[in-house]
């Protein structure tokens, strides 16, 4: 549901590009690899119900999120799909799980314990079980902890499990010696269990494309599916061809001329060398466009415009190639002629990840799907 909006600042999801995406993706794997769509965080701050809608309709199976809320916002917005929650959650909350049909990830003896207490008495639910091999995150560590583990499966049928994975901390990288290493304990973990539950998955984008044998039966793909590479290092060797999905888009709301010695934004730190002209936009960090990014350039006219003086909340000012009419758009991420500024170039004014900054546009930044 497209929502009206009063500013002149809004993202723009091309869904096609990310239902694109899927389909090379999954063109690349084998037929019984399944894909798990990862959308936690309003999926990677392109819209949840939306993203989710479009992978489950280019083939994916399941969908993953980080917290119970996020499942259950979809349950709300009317997603019937599978939903694995990644994140912790609590062992109180397993009958709103089980009612909702949605799959929790355990890695605790005394959780699975605490759910079985409480857990209805015809219930089913369905679990996930997360192996630590070196992300050092969640997840059980111990052949130990797997044994104790499968016991309380086996004797409690309300106690589901439906998977059972691992979070590889190094599947971006070009060396893989820990990559290895991990995949190598996963694969010792499954070994001595008497019975492997359906879903084996370890893969997240980078293990699913550039390491075929951690396939296994599911994949988890989060980045790729939105059209980045999972980092600068393995971007070149990526086998298939991924398109953005996400820009940004503002109106210039004021336009007017500087003297040479004006100043711009609070501090006054921006001085004109010359006569110059300025735009504002109605953009500023309360939407993310943090105060780090004072001097990203943006896109007006299809020219290259730096954005002057400190960013405000709400606004901040850019210096116009020449004078341009208000409401004329600038593209802060997104193309415009023959110019353009990717997500890639933001994270690198940032020294961040890609993953970082589409997260990082709040929820005040309206989100139109293309
Ligand atoms: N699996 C887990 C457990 C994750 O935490 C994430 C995201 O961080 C993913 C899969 C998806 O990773 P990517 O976006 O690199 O595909």
């Amino acid at each position: 549901e497209q929502r009206f909006f009063f500013r002149d600042t809004w993202a723009e999801v091309d869904l096609d590009r990310i239902q694109n995406n899927l389909t090379e993706i999954s063109a690349h794997l084998s037929k019984d690899v399944e894909i798990i769509a990862v959308v936690k965080a309003n999926a990677y701050g392109h819209g949840d119900f939306q993203v989710a809608e479009v992978a489950l309709k280019a083939g994916a199976s399941m969908l993953a999120v980080a917290f119970m809320d996020e499942a259950l916002a979809l349950r709300e917005k009317g997603i019937t799909a599978p939903i694995l929650v990644l994140g912790a959650s609590r062992p109180g909350d397993v009958n709103i799980a089980a009612e909702a049909g949605i799959i929790l990830t355990v890695f605790q003896k005394e959780w699975l314990k605490h759910a079985q207490k409480i857990l209805k008495k015809d219930a089913a639910l369905f679990l996930h079980l997360k192996i630590d091999t070196g992300m050092g995150r969640l997840g059980i560590r111990t052949e130990g902890e797997l044994k104790a583990m499968e016991r309380l499966f086996e004797e409690d049928p309300r106690l589901q499990l439906h998977g059972i994975y691992t979070h590889f901390a190094t599947a971006d990288e070009l060396d893989d010696t820990y990559f290895n290493r991990q995949l190598s304990l996963f694969k010792d973990m499954l070994s001595i269990m008497n019975h492997q539950p359906p879903v084996v998955h370890t893969s997240n984008s980078a293990a699913a494309l550039m390491h075929p044998a951690a396939r296994f039966n599911a994949v988890r793909i989060g980045i790729v599916m939105y059209g980045l590479a999972p980092s600068v290092k393995i971007a070149p060797e990526l086998p298939v061809v991924l398109q953005e999905a996400f820009t940004l888009h503002s109106r210039i709301v004021h336009v007017k001329k500087l003297e040479k010695g004006d100043k711009v934004s609070y501090g006054a730190t921006y001085e004109a060398p010359e006569k110059i002209w300025v735009g504002t936009l109605p953009i500023g960090y309360a939407d993310g466009w943090i105060r780090r990014l004072q001097g990203q350039e943006v896109l007006v006219d299809g020219k290259r415009s730096p954005i002057i003086g400190r960013i405000c909340m709400d606004q901040c000012m850019v210096r116009l190639p020449y004078e341009v009419p208000v409401g004329t758009v600038a593209t802060l991420i997104g193309s415009q002629e023959h110019e353009s500024i990717s997500i890639n170039e933001i994270a690198c004014k940032l020294e961040t990840i890609n993953y970082e900054v589409p997260c990082i546009i709040t929820a005040r930044v309206p989100r139109l799907y293309m």
